[in-house]
Parts: structure tokens; sequence; C-alpha cells
């Protein structure tokens, strides 16, 4: 019978949490990591990885994550599907309760659930969801072949797929409300000089419009309010991201944003409750600061559990 008792669960399985487990694992602690879907949170979605350290021809989110998945198994974590419903944190021996009706116990818990898009709440968004409003260019891109699409936003994630999208899209129209771009100046100098990338900025979408599939967006431009259609096939939507933690409330400290507050070690209000990636509050969330806040959580708990 599967072993119910562990010394760390570790709640979610991108970057931080394969990490955690890989570390956990490695120091012989005996370690669970539950995911809801396939290892690798938003590397996932994330199609070129072009700052992960050591890799300077770049790599793949989805080839990054199974490598971290494979090793984090190789020193012997276990790593299961499933969704948590809840959790009791209040004693020395942490119980996670599985919507699948399981429930396992650890003497420490990670939680490194990451964040989710965020919806840019206009209308025909949700009406035109998988009917080319999209929140993964990883994911439909490839529908997008010699196709217009509209890209929503001004950070690193809104840069990074506008760029993936014209290997397939034949015009990319990136759309942001403010004047200035917020990612990284590298990838703003690549989508300016990217003749496939119209950017439009002091501009906002007012309404995603179609039949069947998204034909085209109301846009204003937000200082003259001159409105504009603009035809397009696809409208990608890239406007930030908020922190999975609606099952922890009351019972970590969170931000008023949402996100988990920890100290250096990852450790957040609640003795044995650490936090790492993007779910914790933190200025700067990359691939690598999760994994290394996922090796700081594990070898804390470790010496926490020896000592
Ligand atoms: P982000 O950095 O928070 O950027 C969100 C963008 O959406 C901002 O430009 C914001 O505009 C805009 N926005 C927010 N709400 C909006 C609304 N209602 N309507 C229109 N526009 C709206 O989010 P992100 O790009 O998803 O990145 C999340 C984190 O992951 C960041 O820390 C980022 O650096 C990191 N990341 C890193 C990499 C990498 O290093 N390779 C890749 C992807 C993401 P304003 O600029 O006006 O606020």
């Amino acid at each position: 019978m599967e072993n119910q008792n562990y010394d760390m669960i570790i709640i979610g399985g991108g970057p931080g949490g394969l990490v955690a487990a890989l570390y956990g694992a490695r120091a012989r602690m005996n370690v669970l990591l539950i995911e809801k879907m396939a290892p690798g949170g938003q590397l996932i979605n994330t199609q070129h990885v072009d700052n992960y350290p050591g890799f300077p021809e770049g790599t793949t989110g989805p080839d990054l994550a199974k490598k971290l998945d494979e090793q984090a198994k190789k020193f012997g974590a276990h790593l299961k599907m499933g969704t948590v419903k809840d959790l009791n944190l209040s004693g020395n021996l942490k119980e996670v309760m599985l919507e699948s009706g399981e429930n396992y116990t650890a003497k420490g818990i990670v939680v490194a659930t990451g964040a989710s898009p965020r919806e840019l709440k206009v209308p025909g968004e949700q009406v035109f969801t998988g009917r080319g409003v999209s929140y993964c260019a990883t994911c439909d891109g490839a529908f997008f072949k010699d196709k217009e699409v509209v890209v929503v936003g001004g950070g690193d994630s809104a840069l990074e797929e506008a760029l993936f999208l014209t290997r397939f899209a034949k015009k990319v129209t990136l759309v942001h409300r403010r004047d200035q771009l917020r990612g990284v100046k590298y990838l703003q100098e690549k989508v300016f000089s990217n003749e496939q990338i119209e950017v439009k900025l002091d501009t906002v979408i007012k309404e995603i419009k179609g039949n069947a599939l998204v034909e085209n967006v109301l846009l204003e431009n937000v200082k003259t309010q001159e409105q504009q259609e603009l035809s397009c096939n696809g409208v990608f939507i890239y406007v930030g991201v908020n922190p999975n933690t609606e099952f922890l409330e009351g019972k970590v400290n969170l931000d008023d944003n949402g996100y988990i507050l920890t100290d250096e070690e990852m450790r957040t209000n609640v003795n044995g409750v650490y936090a790492v990636g993007d779910v914790r509050q933190k200025t700067l969330r990359q691939v690598v600061t999760a994994m290394s806040d996922g090796a700081t959580a594990a070898f804390d708990l470790e010496k926490k559990l020896t000592i």
C-alpha cells in the first residue's frame, strides 16, 4: 500500500517545487510532490527560455521541465497527480487532503503552486476563449499559421510570446496600455526590430468580436480616446498572473495581492510550512529564482528535522 506519511510534501510541480523535491530526496527525506497537471508549471507554456544560466543557446520550457522531473525522481522523490482540496497545518504533522479523497501527512509542507494567467476582463474574452482567445502561445500558436494575431500586455511574457508567434502568424500586433513596455530591454529591442510585429502603445482592447471565431478587436487609444477596429484571428492575453493561493486563505499570511509572505529561508508564519517560487511575495519571478527558493526550503526543512 502507498505510504501516506512523508517528511516533506510539496504542492505544485513547477521549477520551485521540482527543485525542492530534488534537494529533499537527495538529502534522503521521504518526499511527495503533488501536481494537478503535468510537471513544469508555467514552463510548460513557455516555448523558449533564453535566460536560463548555462544554456547560451536557450532551451524550451517543456524540455527543462522534463529534465527537472527526471532528476527529482532519480533521487527518489515520489510524484503524484492530484488536486489539493484542503490542508490542516495546525499540528506538528500537517495534513493534506486531495479532491480524490486521499489524505497524506508530512512533517513539512512546501507550497509551490505558482501563479495563473490573469484575465483581461473585456467583453468577448470569455465567449471566444478557445475560439481565438488564448493564454498560451506555445499551446495554440500553430493554429494561427499565416493569420493575424493580437498580443495584449507589455511584460516579459507578452514580448516573448509575441516574438514566438511570428513563427506562425504573418502579423502580430502588440497592444499595450501605457507609453512604455515593462519587459526586459533585450526583448523590447527584439520586438521593435521585428518587421512582423507592430507595437500599439497607449492602447487598450475594449471588446473582442466575431461570430464562430474571433474576427476583430475594438481598440481605443487611452490618450485621444480614438477608437479603431482591427481585424485579427487570434488574441493572446498576457496581462500578468494571480497567485494560486485561494486554498490557503486564513491558513498562512498572505499580502494584499494574495502572495505568500516568507522569510529568507522560505518559511511562512506557520512552523514547518514553506512557500517557493512565483506564489510568494518577491521582486524577481524567474525560473532560476524559483529553483533557488526550492533548494533553500528543502535545506531548511532537512536541518529542522535532523536537529
Ligand atoms: P507582468 O510583468 O506583471 O506584466 C503584465 C503586463 O500586463 C504589464 O505590461 C501590464 O501593464 C499589463 N497589464 C496588466 N493588467 C492589464 C490590464 N487590465 N489591461 C491591459 N494590460 C494590463 O506579467 P508577465 O509578463 O506575465 O510576467 C510575470 C512575471 O514572470 C514577471 O516577473 C516576469 O519578469 C516573469 N517572466 C520572466 C520571463 C523570463 O525571464 N524569461 C518570461 C516571462 C515572465 P503595465 O506595464 O502598465 O503595468
